[in-house]
């Protein structure tokens, strides 16, 4: 395995030479949003420059090449994800839309009254919210598993959840709040053997970690582009594919359709049944750059470097006193590391950091329940990428004491 040398990466990544209050950026925001490398934005500006017209329309020679680019993006996509076919990989705006579009259209298809589905309580809302939209009119039970006293899903407590009107478990591959991954590949196991699907919200695993949709046999998988070096408005759910064929169409208009007359319409195969309107074709075209991008990097290799930095930064900080961490030990986890300050509000933390020239995020990050259940208001995470380097993490760390050290002194 090759290793990772951020610096020469940095390179690629022109925002990351600026400065932020005077000081040199630290981009520490990256699982809300990963920045973008020169290729990829050179991706898009080539299509907009030298191919763009519709895709899937046009006889012209436009045409024909927009639809080529963003064909082979599915491919890529589908290759990122060791699917066996690309003619399973939806192309959505984000994680958010992908999970929408399982809830909606799979749901309602297969969700009858008294049936339940299970998630845990540290979902991000785009897993919770959905369910919430739709649960009341299907009749179903939302079921949620709890985390041990390690950050971790309770698997014993997923397998007492399952019952014989279990139809799906819905669960996160990577916590944006903890770190946390979970044993997907187990979790199938237990789904499948109550005769029930998984879904995986992959929005935070798939930029870090290799994903084999084959080999953890999950039935639906989600991801977001922008977490992992592409643009915004471009993400993808991943299905089975037996198990799309069967799903009605979650948005109506052109391109998804197969005869339209006055009074009804067919509609097309997968996945173009899912692809209602105009796509957002450039945006598609980058994540397929993106995509070309890591795995040019190599996964393990990514994952690796998140891990030494994790490690590195966890070292640091366990030892310091009025600094509280939520997340689990071990190697099994990723580059998350959520923290408060005793006594200081985690936006004021953010607030500090930010002038000088960190960028954390701060707040409940989606996981309103998850906050709940750790019994704090909100906390700051600072999460890593392939371009955040051990010098970053010594002047993250660095300030984070001072704050300490002033509120203390001053407050
Ligand atoms: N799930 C998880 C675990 C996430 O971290 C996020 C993004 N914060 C989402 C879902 C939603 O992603 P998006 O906003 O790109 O739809």
């Amino acid at each position: 395995m090759r290793h990772i040398d951020p610096n020469e990466l940095r390179k690629d990544f022109p925002i990351l030479d600026r400065t932020v209050h005077g000081n040199p950026l630290i981009y520490f925001d990256n699982a809300a949003s990963s920045q973008k490398p020169r290729q990829v934005v050179e991706a898009m500006v080539d299509y907009y420059y030298n191919h763009h017209a519709n895709v899937h329309r046009g006889a012209h020679t436009l045409s024909v090449e927009a639809t080529e680019l963003y064909e082979q993006a599915r491919k890529k996509v589908a290759r990122f994800l060791n699917a066996p076919t690309e003619r399973s990989v939806v192309f959505t705006r984000n994680t958010t839309e992908a999970m929408n579009l399982v809830v909606h259209s799979w749901g309602r298809e297969h969700l009858r009254s008294g049936d339940e589905i299970i998630v845990s309580v540290a979902e991000h809302h785009a897993n919770l919210v959905p369910w919430h939209l739709q649960a009341e009119s299907l009749g179903i039970t939302i079921k949620t598993v709890g985390l041990t006293d390690q950050y971790r899903l309770d698997l014993d407590g997923l397998e007492q959840a399952i019952t014989d009107r279990t139809r799906l478990i819905s669960i996160w591959h990577m916590n944006n709040v903890l770190g946390a991954i979970n044993p997907i590949r187990k979790i199938a196991d237990l789904a499948h053997a109550a005769g029930a699907l998984l879904l995986v919200d992959g929005a935070q695993a798939a930029p870090h970690v290799k994903v084999d949709v084959q080999a953890l046999d999950v039935d639906f998988y989600t991801l977001s582009g922008h977490k992992m070096c592409g643009p915004t408005g471009a993400g993808a759910l991943w299905a089975r594919a037996d198990v799309l064929a069967g799903m009605p169409p979650f948005l109506g208009g052109g391109e998804m359709i197969g005869k339209v007359y006055l009074d009804h319409s067919t509609y097309a195969d997968i996945p173009f049944r899912f692809e209602a309107g105009t796509p957002n074709i450039a945006e598609v075209i980058g994540l397929g750059a993106a995509v070309d991008y890591l795995e040019a990097i190599g996964l393990e290799a990514i994952f690796e470097h998140d891990q030494q930095l994790t490690r590195y930064a966890l070292e640091k900080l366990k030892p310091l006193d009025g600094i509280m961490l939520y997340g689990p030990e071990g190697d099994d986890r990723g580059g998350i590391i959520a923290f408060n300050i005793d006594g200081i509000h985690p936006h004021d933390v953010a607030s500090v950091l930010d002038e000088a020239g960190i960028a954390v995020r701060a707040g409940q990050h989606c996981a309103q329940p998850l906050m709940r259940s750790l019994n704090v208001p909100a906390t700051a995470r600072a999460s890593f990428y392939l371009y955040n380097t051990f010098e970053e993490i010594d002047r993250f760390v660095d300030v984070l004491v001072r704050t300490r050290d002033y509120f203390a002194a001053h407050v």
